[in-house]
C-alpha cells in the first residue's frame, strides 16, 4: 500500500428528505489499498460508496480523485467500476458477452486509446483489432476470476458464486483504478464467502487496484482490509488497520462492533495501575489522570486461567461450551459475568482463578455511547 492519496472525501455531507445520512465525512484513501467501510445497516456506508462512484451527489463537500474534484461527473467518467451485491448480470447474454460489456459500451476513441491501437490505421483494421483485443481482455479477466473456459455458458447455468465471479470479471476487464464493492459476498454461503475473501484480497494485491469494500460483517472486514473505516450514523468512529481497531478501539461502539469483549467500568489509579472488579491490575501505555474513570476492554482470549490460590481474581464457571479448539466459558466474578476462552476443560460450578497481562488490558476514555450495538 502506497501513501499516495488517490481519493479524498472532504467535508462530505449527504441528506435524503431532510435527514442527514452522511455527516461531514473526511477520509483519504490511498493508492493500492484495500479499505473497508464497516458498520451496521443504515449507517451510510452504501451512500458513501455511491457518492464515490458518482451514483449520488453530495449536498456539500468534495469528492476528489487524483487531485481533481469529481462531484459533478457521472459514473462512466470516473476511473471506477462497481460490483453490487445483486450482480446485475444480463441474463440474455452469455458469460463472455457479460464480461465484454464493460468494454463494448465504450466509445471507439476510448478503446483505441485503451488498447494502444494506432488511430491512423484503416477503420476496418481498427475494428478488427478492437474486437481481438476485447476477446483477449475477456479471456484474461475470466482467467483472473478462475472462470477460464466458461465464456460461452449462459448466466443461468452458473452458480451464485460463479455469477459473482462473472460480475467481478466484468468490473475488472477495463482495468479501473478503483473498484467499489458493495457487500458483493453477502449472497454466498459461508464457505464460499470465506474462499472469495481470500481470493479478492489476493486479486487486489496482484492487480494493484484500490478496492473500496462495504460490509456489515466485521470478520470479513478484518480478513481482507488494509484499513477499516468503522461508521455509525453517518460519522466515522475509527479509521485504522484491523489490528489497531481490534486491539485499540476508541470507544464502546467500536469495541462492541469488532470481535467479542467485556467492557468493564474501571478507575485509573495511578501510572500503569488500573482498578476494575475491585482489584488493582498492571496496565501499560496509557495516560489518564489519577482517579479518572475509564472503560476497560478485555477480550475473552486474553484471560489466563490460573490456580485459585495464586489468583487476584476468582470466579465461578456458569457456562462452558466446547468450540472445537477452545472452550468458551462464562465466569461470574461477583455479579459481573466475564467471557473467558481457554484450551482447558472446565465444568459448570468450577472455581477458577483469572489473571491478565498488563499489555492485554485496553483502556478507553469513558464514552457516553450505548453499551451494545
Ligand atoms: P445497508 O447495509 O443496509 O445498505 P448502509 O450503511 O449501506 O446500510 P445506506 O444504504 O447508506 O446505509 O443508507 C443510509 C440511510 O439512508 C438509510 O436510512 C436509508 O434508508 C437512507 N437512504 C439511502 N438511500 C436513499 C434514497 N435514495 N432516498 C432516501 N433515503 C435513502
Amino acid at each position: 500500500m502506497s501513501q499516495d492519496v488517490l481519493i479524498e472525501l472532504s467535508h462530505v455531507v449527504k441528506e435524503f428528505d431532510g435527514e442527514l445520512i452522511v455527516k461531514d465525512l473526511n477520509l483519504k484513501i490511498y493508492k493500492n489499498e484495500f479499505i473497508t467501510l464497516l458498520g451496521p445497516s443504515g449507517c451510510g456506508k452504501t451512500t458513501t460508496l455511491r457518492m464515490i462512484g458518482g451514483f449520488e451527489k453530495p449536498n456539500s463537500g468534495d469528492i476528489i480523485i487524483n487531485g481533481k474534484v469529481f462531484n459533478d461527473l457521472p459514473p462512466y467518467a470516473r476511473p471506477i467500476n462497481t460490483v453490487f451485491q445483486k450482480y446485475a448480470l444480463f441474463p440474455h447474454l452469455n458469460v463472455a458477452e457479460n464480461v465484454a460489456f464493460g468494454l463494448k459500451n465504450r466509445s471507439n476513441e476510448f478503446l483505441i486509446n485503451f488498447f494502444g491501437i494506432d488511430a491512423n490505421l484503416p477503420k476496418k483494421e481498427i475494428n478488427k483489432l478492437i474486437k481481438e483485443n476485447i476477446d483477449k481482455a475477456v479471456v484474461d479477466a475470466l482467467a483472473l476470476v478462475k472462470l477460464a473456459g466458461f465464456g460461452s455458458r449462459k448466466i443461468n447455468q452458473m452458480s451464485g458464486g460463479q455469477q459473482q465471479r462473472v460480475a467481478l470479471a466484468r468490473a475488472l476487464v477495463n482495468k479501473p483504478q478503483i473498484l467499489l464493492l458493495d457487500e458483493p459476498l453477502a449472497a454466498l454461503d459461508l464457505k464460499l464467502r470465506q474462499n472469495m475473501q481470500y481470493e479478492l484480497k489476493e486479486m487486489q494485491r496482484k492487480l494493484g487496484i484500490t478496492f473500496i469494500f462495504v460490509t456489515h460483517d466485521q470478520e470479513e472486514a478484518m480478513t481482507m482490509s488494509d484499513r477499516i473505516v468503522v461508521m455509525k450514523d453517518g460519522v466515522i468512529q475509527q479509521l485504522g488497520t484491523p489490528k489497531a481497531i481490534y486491539n485499540e478501539p476508541v470507544n464502546r461502539y467500536v469495541a462492541n462492533f469488532i470481535g467479542e469483549s467485556d467492557i468493564l467500568e474501571g478507575t485509573y489509579v495511578k501510572k500503569d495501575v488500573v482498578n476494575f472488579l475491585g482489584v488493582d491490575f498492571d496496565c501499560t501505555g496509557y495516560k489518564f489522570a489519577n482517579g479518572e474513570k475509564v472503560d476497560v476492554v478485555i477480550r475473552p482470549e486474553d484471560w489466563d486461567v490460573v490456580p485459585v490460590e495464586k489468583a487476584k481474581l476468582v470466579g465461578e464457571v456458569v457456562s462452558s461450551i466446547f468450540k472445537g479448539v477452545h472452550n468458551e466459558l462464562d465466569v461470574m466474578v461477583g455479579d459481573q459475568k466475564l467471557m473467558v476462552n481457554t484450551y482447558e476443560n472446565y465444568e459448570v460450578g468450577d472455581k477458577i482463578g483469572l489473571a491478565i497481562d498488563a499489555y492485554e488490558i485496553h483502556l478507553m476514555k469513558v464514552s457516553q455511547d450505548e453499551k451494545a450495538v
